[in-house]
């Protein structure tokens, strides 16, 4: 059966798909590139273009194990554990790790080959991985928890599967810095004891033990910012018939976790209204907007639920399909269904979440008109900055502010020559040094650096899809664009490295 017609296609070939899908795009361009740099005949151009894209597109290695554990009740229990590096073209691969019942290898897989393309195209330099433990967190206590993380981690550890140089895990699904408190605190006990970065073997732990601030609210902060790039485009909005900026808008949040919450407050701050949000067990309406840091507070307390929220009306799952302009997807993969695409009255899409979108549901909604920002670009904040939590553990720095003034001392060379060369490039007078090069030099705190290092990253990455999409003449497909800026980069990598020992 053509996978654009399967109402639930597996999520491994959903990404293979959409893979290919930009492979027939960027062909071409590839044997171009190969032409310029190499001196290869015709018949060997084709087969290294064909070999890179092969490697490109397959799962390097994958881990799956069980291991016991004995329940506060006695009995005994199996686990099911999994870790799949999908591209190790770039080293450390990166990704998080999920508890959750759905989690199998194939749901591990696609989402590590995801990260693979997401790290490509935001210029992130890692490989992609993933991991899951079958488990729904909800039936253990939290010292089976603790257990379950650990063991887990030894697992990975003996396998070669962790490490700052090997494969660097983070919070995904149900995880969250506690877990990454003990996963490091279970490697660098064991087998990472000699490995002198071995707090660099996980990001997003929390701030004490070598996290960095705003790296909780990245992945929400990185949809607002992707959503923000396109809504203040002229071009975009265009196409899509909307007024340009946020003024005046609505919004719709499918999922109020880490991504979708962040992705709310943010939205809100800057004037929409989130009228809607949408859990696995209430659907939340207020019309007149809702109150998201309240709602979060609310969550926080009621013990993770939304339910019972006092100021706004628990309305059916229809709610999903209310008249809106922004709708924020941050719950799970294949939310967005054929069925569900048809019947959706929004006129963005961020996909906070990994693979919400079947490709049939694609389809739909680029006839619809619906300008869909896919997931490989809109999710990317997350490990953008785990990247910078991973570059001062292997610094061994605190951003604080002994260490800014000491970037700030050492780079002052290095800042003016790049403010000089981007002038004589004639590269936009307005981008300047990096914001991120920018708050180094004003002393600010780590935080502001974090965001201002996230927002030109975020910015740069929705140029270089906007780019793909209007040189490929994609139209509103942006899915497809992100994933040509990827391929295109790890094509060079790969072509760079080689293939075969
Ligand atoms: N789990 C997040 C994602 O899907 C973050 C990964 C990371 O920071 O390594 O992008």
């Amino acid at each position: 059966r053509a996978i654009v017609d399967d109402p639930d296609p597996s999520f491994y070939r959903m990404v293979e798909y959409f893979y290919h899908n930009a492979v027939k795009v960027c062909e071409p361009s590839l044997e171009e590139y190969l032409k310029k740099y190499t001196h290869l005949s015709d018949k060997k151009r084709k087969q290294r273009v064909s070999g890179i894209l092969k490697v490109m597109g397959s799962c390097n290695s994958s881990l799956q194990f069980e291991f016991p554990l004995q329940r506060k009740n006695g009995e005994y229990e199996m686990i099911h554990g999994y870790r799949s590096q999908h591209s190790v073209h770039r080293l450390p691969c990166k990704g998080g790790i999920r508890f959750s019942d759905q989690v199998n290898l194939e749901e591990v897989k696609a989402l590590a080959a995801l990260m693979t393309y997401k790290c490509a195209c935001s210029n992130i330099p890692f490989g992609g991985s993933k991991g899951g433990v079958a488990i729904n967190p909800k039936q253990y206590t939290i010292a089976e928890l603790q257990r379950i993380t650990r063991r887990y981690t030894l697992e990975l550890a003996k396998k070669n599967y962790i490490g700052a140089g090997i494969d660097v895990p983070a919070p995904d699904v149900n995880t969250s810095g506690r877990e990454m408190s003990w996963i490091v605190d279970t490697y660098i006990k064991t087998l990472g004891y000699k490995d002198i970065n071995a707090a660099a073997c996980v990001t997003g732990k929390p701030i004490n033990g070598g996290g960095i601030h705003g790296r909780v609210e990245a992945t929400g902060r990185g949809v607002f910012m992707t959503i923000s790039n396109f809504i203040h485009n002229e071009h975009w909005m265009k196409q899509i018939g909307l007024k340009p900026g946020f003024e005046g808008k609505t919004a719709i949040i499918q999922g109020y976790g880490n991504v979708g919450s962040f992705a709310a407050i943010y939205l809100q701050q800057h004037g929409v209204k989130v009228i809607g949000v949408l859990e696995a067990d209430c659907n939340l309406h207020k019309p007149e907007g809702l109150n998201t840091v309240e709602l979060l507070q609310y969550k926080q307390k009621n013990k993770g639920s939304a339910k019972g929220y006092p100021n706004a009306k628990d309305v059916g799952p229809d709610l999903l399909y209310e008249n809106c302009d922004i709708l924020v997807v941050a719950a799970m993969e294949k939310t967005l269904s054929q069925q569900v695409a048809a019947k959706l009255n929004c006129k963005i899409i961020g996909e906070g979440a990994n693979g919400p979108t079947t490709p049939a549901a694609d389809v739909i909604l680029r006839d619809k008109k619906v300008l869909v920002i896919p997931d490989l670009l809109a999710n990317a904040g997350g490990v953008t900055v785990s990247y910078f939590e991973f570059l001062k553990n292997i610094n061994h720095v605190s951003f604080g502010k002994l260490s800014i003034k000491f970037w700030r001392d050492s780079n002052t060379a290095l800042l003016d020559s790049v403010e000089k060369s981007l002038k004589a490039a004639n590269i936009d007078a307005k981008m300047g040094p990096t914001p991120l090069f920018k708050s180094l030099m004003s002393g600010a705190n780590e935080e502001h650096i974090v965001n201002s290092g996230l927002e030109y990253s975020m910015t740069n990455a929705c140029k270089n899809v906007m780019h793909a999409a209007k040189s490929h003449s994609l139209g509103l497909n942006l899915r497809t664009a992100a994933y040509v800026t990827a391929i295109e980069k790890i094509f060079v990598t790969y072509d760079e490295h080689g293939l075969a020992f």
